[in-house]
């Protein structure tokens, strides 16, 4: 059996197909076979790479060069020496600079690990946590210094909002217009919080900062406090993340007796210092208001909003809540200047995302990568493929309550916008990677099956909503499905996301909706054949067809 060597992907885009690209597709597609190529090397369209300008365009993986425009005469030319001689073909590559951020990140990375070129990562691993001397010699808490002694607070929040960083918890809302809300807010006390409750299952990206760079959230938040106008800052840490915990103590220890925490940071008079709270487990906490419930000593359970934390937050005064990643990101484009951040992603999501790789992939893992790279480069480049040569099904986007991404979509790049346009959501950034012998019905259970456990119970639509979608869902797994079942699992979603009173229940019926929108043929086939076509649901008709009254 031959294996596949090498990608090449040609733009099918309208641009594309008006300048020729199934010309080029066919081209290469002969070229490949008169070379004796075509058992090495597979060649895709994509629906859209993007820079129409330089259309049509054709990526070539593992090495993910950029060539573009390619017209048909250049074929011959272009694999004699890519794919045949295994060198860049002069003259038809993009150069680097006249290329988005995404893609210049890719041509950049060639022949390197992309984990060898990280920002947010770039000492994670390297450095040793517990030794602020360590962080100190890798530009620590330099950033804090320059935006305290050469920065006002409204000019540290025009850098953020200038850099166009949007949060990274999965809402993407832009962070310095946030700032600017709390700043804004009337009260002569206010606080920062970190929200570390990082519980969606299959992401541990925040994990992996905390315990591998704690001093750089500590230095955010302290810019942050300061840019916002709040002397306190909570960390709400999630309760497992034990070494997590450990380490931030160690930092913050030190941050205190070096004085980058305490009274007249830098001879600023600013003064500013940080609790460390531990969550107990509860997956809703990670909803920034029952996560301030939590830390007022309250049982986690979500405020109505509005009115909004950046106005009425922790004890009733602004604050300002944002992720780890989010946080992350601050020294480094305090540091560099929002026009240095503005060379990764793309023009609209700018800088890079912490992705947690799961599923049916060669590698999982987390990596640092620059929005707006798709679906495919990410696993033919950082995952290593699919597992044991299995075609690839869908992805799930965010955690538990992500966007399902079929693969119709998988040329899409990953940034707030286009998935946005494309119906789908980011999320927070895990990546569950699913194969062609997963079952979409099974999956559907057991997502709901994690929501019915988590909801906190305060209102009807979600708590009774995810308990009846859960056991429908279990009575199509077996086999006594029926179609009336479809349109109340609609019902169902549409109610969850409309009425429910926090996020966790607007968004536990996203991947049902998308499973129903996009896997429709293999949920009948369940119900009309009583068959699965993968194979996974017993279909043993053991249930109790009838529904019992949930309260
Ligand atoms: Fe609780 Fe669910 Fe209602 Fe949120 S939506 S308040 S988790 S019951």
């Amino acid at each position: 059996m031959s294996i596949i060597r090498s990608l090449v992907l040609v733009s099918a885009d309208p641009y594309s197909l008006q300048r020729g690209s199934m010309e080029v597709f066919e081209t290469i597609r002969q070229e490949l076979h008169r070379r004796e190529l075509a058992d090495e090397v597979e060649v895709r369209l994509a629906r859209d790479l993007g820079r129409h300008d330089i259309a049509p365009m054709v990526i070539v993986y593992p090495e993910a060069v950029v060539y573009g425009p390619v017209m048909p005469e250049d074929v011959p030319f272009l694999i004699e020496e890519h794919l045949y001689k295994g060198r860049i073909a002069p003259g038809l590559q993009v150069p680097v600079r006249e290329i988005s951020g995404r893609i210049a990140w890719v041509t950049a990375r060639k022949g390197t690990l992309p984990a060898q070129q990280p920002i947010l990562l770039s000492r994670a691993g390297k450095i040793d946590p517990e030794n602020i001397e360590d962080y100190l010699i890798h530009d620590g808490y330099l950033a804090l210094g320059k935006a305290l002694t050469g920065k006002t607070p409204d000019e540290v929040i025009d850098e953020i909002k200038k850099s166009g960083l949007q949060g990274r918890g999965g809402a993407g809302f832009p962070t310095g217009l946030k700032w600017g809300f709390v700043r804004r807010a009337e009260g002569d006390k206010k606080y920062v919080i970190c929200n570390a409750d990082e519980s969606e299952p299959g992401t541990f990206k925040d994990r992996v900062l905390l315990e591998g760079d704690p001093h750089a959230i500590i230095e955010a938040m302290t810019i942050a406090g300061y840019a916002v106008g709040a002397d306190e800052g909570y960390i709400y840490i999630r309760g497992e993340y034990r070494l997590a915990q450990e380490r931030f103590g160690i930092a913050l220890d030190q941050a205190r007796a070096y004085g980058f925490l305490g009274k007249d940071i830098f001879g600023s008079g600013f003064k500013f210092d940080i609790h460390m709270h531990s969550g107990a487990g509860a997956y809703i906490c990670g909803e920034e208001t029952a996560l301030i419930e939590s830390i007022e000593g309250k049982r986690g359970e979500p405020r109505p909003r509005p009115p909004y934390p950046t106005t009425n937050g922790l004890w009733g005064a602004p604050t300002l809540v944002n992720n780890v990643e989010t946080l992350a990101n601050v020294p480094h484009i305090l540091r560099n200047g929002w026009q240095w951040y503005h060379r990764f992603g793309t023009p609209n999501s700018a800088g890079t995302k912490l992705y947690t790789i799961l599923g049916n992939v060669n590698t999982t893992g987390v990596i640092e990568v620059p929005m707006g790279i798709t679906l495919r480069e990410v696993i033919s480049i950082y995952a290593g493929g699919m597992k044991d040569g299995a075609r690839f099904k869908l992805a799930q986007t965010g955690g538990s309550s992500g966007s399902i991404v079929p693969s119709s979509l998988q040329d899409t790049p990953m940034d707030f916008e286009s998935f946005r346009k494309a119906g789908v959501s980011l999320g927070s950034g895990a990546l569950l990677i699913c194969d062609e012998n997963t079952c979409v019905i099974d999956l559907a259970r057991v997502l709901l099956n994690f929501f019915r456990k988590e909801s906190c119970g305060k209102c009807a639509p979600c708590r009774v909503g995810t308990q009846r979608a859960y056991f429908i869902l279990t009575r199509i797994s077996e086999g006594i499905g029926r179609f009336e079942d479809l349109a109340t699992l609609e019902t169902l979603y549409k109610g969850l996301y409309q009425l429910s009173n926090c996020g966790l229940g607007n968004t536990a019926g996203v991947p049902l909706q998308g499973i129903l929108t996009h896997y429709r043929a293999e949920v009948e086939a369940h119900i009309r054949n009583k068959v699965c076509p993968t194979g996974i649901c017993s279909m043993s008709g053991a249930l109790v067809a009838a529904e019992p009254v949930f309260h």
